[in-house]
């Protein structure tokens, strides 16, 4: 009696609906462990170990259900890095869940993919700079298959972030749908460690309407979430607008959130593996930035509305301009 008791009980557990939308922990954990392996060879842009983690990206991609804009999921690009004149090759990884009626507004996920390769002689794994970025947009990419966004949401694994944001740059200037339709930018850079388990969401002091939104959006434990690090009041190094990728679109007016890290004394080192990400952190950061998504996405048409009104109030600014070399420039830039 008591095992068909205890199966009925299951039977009638199962059949629940799913009331939270939840990560896969133990998947996410795996993809955060398989992107920092010493094969993927710390995946520096142009080299064998950046296309195996891109061949990693696509099955998993796939597995989500995530559909390819062209023929395949990837946008490659030609970019020139900072103090070079040499023209250097990208790719970034590109797919998206939802219906695209063609007109409706847009969420679009970033997080690079592309790390260090060696540094002093050492394999930089970027454990926490940015496989935990992409492993929780993958975790999340997962749970959209199952829980269909009402709009289209497009996720962007970037390229050549490290030597200056160049995937998130050739991504904008030629966006898969009409830019006029992109309403936030949502991007993943660094979750996975910080003693305080503090997560930082900055963005709402250029698009103030953003604030009350990511206030609203439930937090998962053990994550303390603060609003802040965009702006001069945050002092030197502690605004972060032109930190990471989200960059290119606060350069062509696109509203973002960046969630991301504060330093620590594993960025950027050869330390920054596996073994020293807080497992925990990581997990609750996946899952509030999933909550984030499912929030916007749900609300995607009022965000549309304020960006429309916060934009018919702002002063007659100089429009962000494409410079000769196709990129985006900051007003006053040259
Ligand atoms: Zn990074």
């Amino acid at each position: 009696m008591r095992i068909v008791l205890t199966s009925l009980i299951a039977a009638a557990v199962l059949s629940l609906p799913a009331l939270a939308q939840d990560i896969n922990a133990e998947q996410a954990l795996i993809d955060l462990r398989i992107l920092t392996t010493d094969e993927m060879d710390g995946r520096r842009t142009g080299t064998q170990g950046a296309a195996d983690a891109r061949a990693y990206i696509a099955e998993r991609y796939f597995m989500a259900g995530l559909v390819a804009i062209g023929e395949t999921f990837e946008q490659a690009f030609t970019y020139t890095p900072r103090r070079s004149a040499e023209q250097l090759n990208g790719i970034n990884m590109i797919g998206y869940h939802g219906y695209d009626d063609g007109e409706g507004p847009v969420l679009v996920m970033t997080a690079h993919y592309d790390h260090l390769g060696n540094c002093g002689g050492q394999i930089c794994n970027g454990a926490d700079d940015n496989a935990s970025g992409v492993a929780a947009m993958l975790a999340i990419a997962e749970v959209l298959r199952d829980h269909p966004p009402v709009n289209m949401v497009i996720f962007a694994a970037l390229d050549a972030e490290e030597n200056g944001l160049n995937g998130a740059r050739a991504l904008v200037a030629d966006l898969p749908v009409n830019p006029d339709r992109v309403v936030l930018n949502i991007n993943l850079d660094m979750l996975a460690i910080n003693a305080e388990n503090e997560l930082p969401a900055a963005g709402a002091f250029h698009f103030p309407f953003l604030r009350e939104h990511i206030d609203a959006i439930e937090v998962a434990e053990p994550v303390q979430l603060i609003q802040g690090y965009d702006s001069p009041e945050w002092g030197p190094g502690g605004d972060w607008t032109y930190s990471s990728d989200h960059a290119a679109f606060h350069d062509a007016g696109i509203p973002w959130i960046y969630y991301g890290v504060d330093f620590h004394e594993h960025y950027h080192q050869p330390t920054d593996e596996f073994e020293v990400v807080q497992q925990d952190f990581f997990l609750g950061n996946a899952q509030t930035v999933l909550n984030a998504v499912v929030y916007f996405d749900e609300r995607l048409d009022v965000i549309a509305a304020e960006l429309a009104e916060h934009r018919a109030a702002l002063p007659a600014v100089e429009e962000a301009r494409v410079g000769e070399d196709g990129r985006f420039m900051k007003p006053g830039m040259e």
